[in-house]
């Protein structure tokens, strides 16, 4: 039979422009790309197609939680999708029922929704945060300066972040944005329209921003004051990257009441399918069942597929024990980086982060570098260069997103790489 599409021409392997031009031609350039053609992966490492290694502590922007061709994720996908890849929510299925159940069990008493994106786990809270207020005609959001949340038409209106904004007027109705870690703005902020409070536990694109203990533990008693649902998006920071299951968690250990703790809802996705596109949001038990049926679908959502990679992750997590990883690999990093810090003052101004979600500020202007670019993509492309995968944040920031089963060999690897780099700036 003859084919309807025909066949696309044969790439040369090893040909990075012959891939850059189908992307030029084909390809939205809504995204900026760094000049890297790559292959293939294994572990903490990536391959471009000319064969050159990198050392990759981005972790795809915090998405590859097990690292590269993970064994267990790639068996989970052989076995599960010999039985069943989909079948819709129209139908009950063992996969689904599960992962919610651990993460009920990481989060506390309440139920899930499985989305595919952060994005789309987001707007699962924005939706929520109507329906809580929809009787009382409350339906406002209050999120943080810097903060954010996602690219959909909601997530920009969301992000307290003006370059996500521009050129898509009008926005989404109902957000405010008012400075990270200050209780007193919030507490401004809140009208008789206000349903929630939406934040990030560590702030991720906005730079690597830890919440304050105190700041946590005021708004969850300012959101019970004027019964506001508290909403934490964990896409980035959540999920073990931090050393414990939620940021808030790690960020309140050892704080008097911290234990306490819960939010109303909460939102993950990137490290959950350590690479497979899953997300989901959790909503206290209190409020579960305000979605009710015919509120809220999503075809891909929760897939026997997704959720069986999202089943393989945590059992990994739990059986390498990499929440300690997490923690020890990153206590390691950032005590490394302080190091840098204190042997470059003039080139990096702070180090920040929790286990394996770290960021260190360069300077604005390092005089040794005359690009016009920003200072952290000009080192971003010189840690390239030097064989290193790591991403900006802003114009200044650069984090660090590893695997959570990052070696201590990698870990030092990792900074010898950094500190070549900043040797050479100097
Ligand atoms: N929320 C946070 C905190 C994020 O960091 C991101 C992505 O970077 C999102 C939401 C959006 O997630 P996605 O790109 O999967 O839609």
């Amino acid at each position: 039979m003859k084919n309807i599409v025909p066949e696309p021409p044969a790439i040369v392997r090893n040909e990075a422009a012959a891939i850059q031009g189908l992307f030029e031609r084909n390809v939205i350039p809504s995204y900026s790309r760094f000049n890297l053609v790559l292959s293939h992966g294994s572990g903490a490492y990536v391959w471009d197609v000319a064969g050159k290694k990198y050392l990759d502590l981005g972790g795809g922007i915090a998405v590859c939680s097990l690292g590269h061709a993970n064994p267990t994720i790639t068996a989970a996908l052989v076995e599960q999708s010999k039985k069943l890849v989909h079948i819709s929510n129209l139908y009950y299925q063992e996969p689904q029922g599960r992962l919610a159940q651990k993460i009920v069990s990481h989060t506390g008493p309440g139920k899930v929704f499985f989305s595919n994106s952060g994005a789309e786990a987001n707007e699962g809270l924005y939706k929520l945060a109507r329906k809580f207020g929809h009787d009382e005609g409350r339906f406002e959001i209050i999120t943080a300066l810097n903060s954010f949340h996602g690219r959909t038409l909601a997530g920009i209106a969301a992000t307290g972040q003006e370059k996500v904004k521009k050129g898509f007027e009008p926005a989404v109705p109902g957000f405010f944005h008012v400075p990270y870690n200050n209780l007193e703005a919030i507490r401004s902020a809140i009208s008789p329209s206000t349903a929630a409070v939406l934040i990030e536990g560590v702030q991720g694109e906005g730079g690597i921003t830890p919440a304050s203990p105190d700041f946590l533990l005021g708004l969850r008693r300012l959101c019970d004051e004027k019964n506001l649902l508290l909403l934490m998006d964990e896409v980035q920071a959540g999920y073990f990257r931090t050393g414990r299951f939620g940021s808030y968690q790690r960020i309140l250990e050892g704080t008097p009441g911290g234990n306490e703790f819960i939010p109303d809802g909460v939102s993950w996705a990137k490290s959950m399918g350590g690479g497979f596109p899953i997300g989901a949001f959790w909503v206290r038990e209190k409020y579960a069942n305000l979605l009710g049926p015919g509120t809220h679908a999503s075809t891909y959502g929760g897939t026997p597929l997704g959720c069986a990679v999202g089943l393989a992750v945590l059992q990994v997590i739990e059986t390498e024990h990499l929440e300690q990883n997490a923690r020890e690999q990153g206590d390691f990093l950032q005590q490394k980086l302080r190091e840098l810090q204190n042997q470059y003052p003039h080139l990096i101004e702070a180090v920040r982060g929790l286990g394996l979600m770290l960021g260190f500020q360069l300077a604005a202007r390092i005089p040794a570098l005359k690009g016009d670019k920003p200072v952290s993509l000009q080192v971003v492309e010189m840690l390239h260069d030097a064989g290193l995968l790591s991403i900006p944040s802003g114009n200044q920031v650069i984090r660090l997103l590893p695997a959570l089963n990052l070696r201590r060999s990698e870990a030092i690897e990792g900074i010898e790489i950094i500190a070549s780099v900043l040797r050479k700036i100097s």
